[in-house]
């Protein structure tokens, strides 16, 4: 597509837009403006295409189309099946699975999908074999009176969330944590990373029906080979969220036993991340899993977002082009060269350093929790995200860290000496801050004190960079 043409296009766009609600064209204009002019460095966000992007605009949009392909619970849907077809059959050849569905709305929904599956096609309904009923109507007032505090009766194993696992991955107040007793494994305390052995015997001793696997902020790669292997053993079944790191699997940079899918049962991913795709979901599947995947909707998801999966579509087209593979293999190159900028300024990452996208920035050696770091930095135009550490002392919601991923700025062009630069900027921004008090005088976790001028002259150095790895350009709106 043409500069031009993708100018004409948006800003025209915009100017329909603003004849119903200025307010929200100019937001809109804002957001790209924001956008161009800060350093993006959260791991789980990217910059779609303008092919993407549009896609998402159109009036598939306003078709319902529950069901799968030439099964819809709605008529006329010929179109939405085209869609859906293409989308899962580039799906199927980008990571070399057997089964994709790709109506799932978001990573959340599409674990649900994969949850649900595996329930459906694993477990007899635990409670009424337990009662002695072979269906609901055998159960007596009495049995129903017991099944009234009852949830769930399978268990699950998953990564915990200071080590790098995601809230649904068992984690206790999230919903997979009440659907499944759920136990999690952790890394080792001394070197931050996982621990097969560890795995396997809590694995071993807690018998999970479901193991899951992946991580939203583990800085290494996993040996899914090994973690089947575990699942095996044990009679359960692996699930591996790779939300976060699709597109290095995608991009071929995780292969073997570093790519999940033709080791786990079910893998499920976001499609936004690192994939660069709409904001989105999906499951991959064993045959054996297929046709329980195929109920996600209406089972637990509602109708498909059909404009999404149109975009889905165009997203897996352009990962299977070559230039997806020099992009994810970047992706690594400077997640590496941003540790090691760190690392030679004497800063302290979780796990040393990192090989995949992610680098966890433990900021208590600056004397700051991760929401101070946050913040500060934010005031200085580099958006980041505060993350746990392992057995972090600052809890979930202050943390001692700072979770930092390249996906979006080397979407932007950025390489090695940008990211070495990003690093020194960071670790300028953090030596200046000092961690404010309370209202009461004591010390605070959140309030923060940043140098005279630091924000100033963080901003202009990165505005030098930004202006030479432009965000969309030749997109220029009148
Ligand atoms: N799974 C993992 C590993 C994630 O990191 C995330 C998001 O951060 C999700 C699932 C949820 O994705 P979504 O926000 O699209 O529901």
């Amino acid at each position: 597509m043409t500069d031009a043409l993708i100018s004409s296009a948006y800003t025209q766009a915009l100017e329909v837009i603003a004849q119903v609600e200025p307010r929200i064209a100019e937001a809109t204009r804002q957001e790209l403006a924001d956008q161009r002019s800060s350093l993006k460095l959260i791991a789980s966000e990217n910059y779609a295409s303008p092919a993407v992007l549009m896609t998402m605009g159109t009036w598939f949009s306003d078709k319902y189309a529950e069901g799968t392909v030439g099964h819809r619970f709605y008529a006329g849907c010929q179109n939405v099946d085209t869609v859906e077809s293409l989308a899962a059959e580039h799906a199927r050849e980008l990571f070399g699975a057997p089964y994709a569905y790709v109506q799932p709305h978001s990573g959340i929904d599409a674990n649900l999908v994969a949850f649900w599956s595996i329930l459906a096609n694993r477990v007899e309904t635990p409670t009424l074999a337990r009662l002695g009923a072979k269906n609901v109507n055998e159960l007596s007032e009495a049995d129903w009176e017991s099944l009234r505090h009852e949830f769930g009766n399978q268990r699950l194993l998953g990564m915990s969330l200071d080590a790098g696992g995601h809230l649904t991955h068992g984690f206790r107040p999230n919903i997979s944590g009440k659907m499944f007793h759920q136990q999690q494994y952790g890394t080792d305390p001394a070197t931050g990373l996982l621990d097969y052995d560890a795995v396997a015997a809590k694995a071993r001793e807690f018998k999970p029906l479901v193991l899951v696997a992946g991580y939203s902020a583990y800085p290494r790669r996993v040996n899914f080979a090994t973690m089947r292997e575990i699942a095996d053993e044990v009679g359960a079944v692996l699930m591996v969220d790779m939300a976060h790191f699709a597109g290095l699997v995608a991009g071929k940079v995780f292969t073997g036993d570093e790519d999940p899918v033709p080791h786990a049962h079910i893998t499920t991913t976001t499609t936004h991340k690192s994939l660069r795709g709409p904001r989105g979901g999906m499951v991959l599947a064993q045959e054996e899993f297929a046709a329980d995947v195929d109920r996600g909707c209406p089972m637990v998801l509602g109708g498909p977002l059909s404009h999404v999966m149109a975009a889905k579509a165009v997203a897996f087209a352009e990962a299977r082009q070559p230039s997806f593979r020099t992009y994810a293999q970047a992706v690594v190159d400077n997640a590496r060269s941003l540790a090691d900028g760190f690392l030679q300024r004497g800063a302290t990452l979780v796990t040393g350093g990192t090989d995949n996208h992610i680098v966890l920035l433990d900021v208590s050696s600056y004397g700051l929790t991760g929401r101070q770091a946050e913040s500060a930095l934010l005031d200085a135009g580099v958006v980041t995200n505060r993350n746990s550490v392992p057995a972090d002392p600052n809890g979930a919601w202050y943390t001692s860290g700072i979770r930092l991923g390249t996906p979006a700025l080397t979407t932007r062009g950025f390489g090695h000496d940008e990211f070495d630069r990003v690093a020194e900027l960071i670790v300028d921004v953090l030596t200046q801050t000092q961690p404010g008090t309370t209202k009461a005088g004591g010390p605070s976790k959140a309030s923060y004190v940043l140098g005279d001028g630091v924000a100033d002259k963080t901003k202009d150095a990165s505005v030098e960079m930004l202006e030479k790895h432009p965000l969309y350009p030749g997109l220029e709106l009148t």
